[in-house]
């Protein structure tokens, strides 16, 4: 298991999270940031939970974030 964590107050919008793991984000018509879905939201601050299985990938999204707001923390 690991946690996502999406710091979403610094998030540009350009939407490369969500081109490369739609089953995990999505894009607010709201305010055009990066969302995280199901996640829990604390002090601007969203975490989800996702399966081993998807470490790896979500790894690349960390990196692949041209602000590096993404983190992936296993446990
Ligand atoms: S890749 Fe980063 S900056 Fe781009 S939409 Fe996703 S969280 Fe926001």
């Amino acid at each position: 298991m690991a946690n996502i964590i999406h710091y979403r107050n610094k998030c540009i919008g350009c939407g490369i999270c969500y081109e490369m793991m739609p089953e995990i984000w999505r894009m607010s018509k709201k305010d055009g940031k990066a969302t995280l879905i199901k996640s829990v939201i604390k002090k601007d601050v969203s975490i989800v939970s996702i399966p081993h299985s998807m470490i790896a990938h979500a790894k690349k999204v960390s990196h692949a974030c041209p602000v590096k707001i993404i983190r992936v923390n296993e446990f």
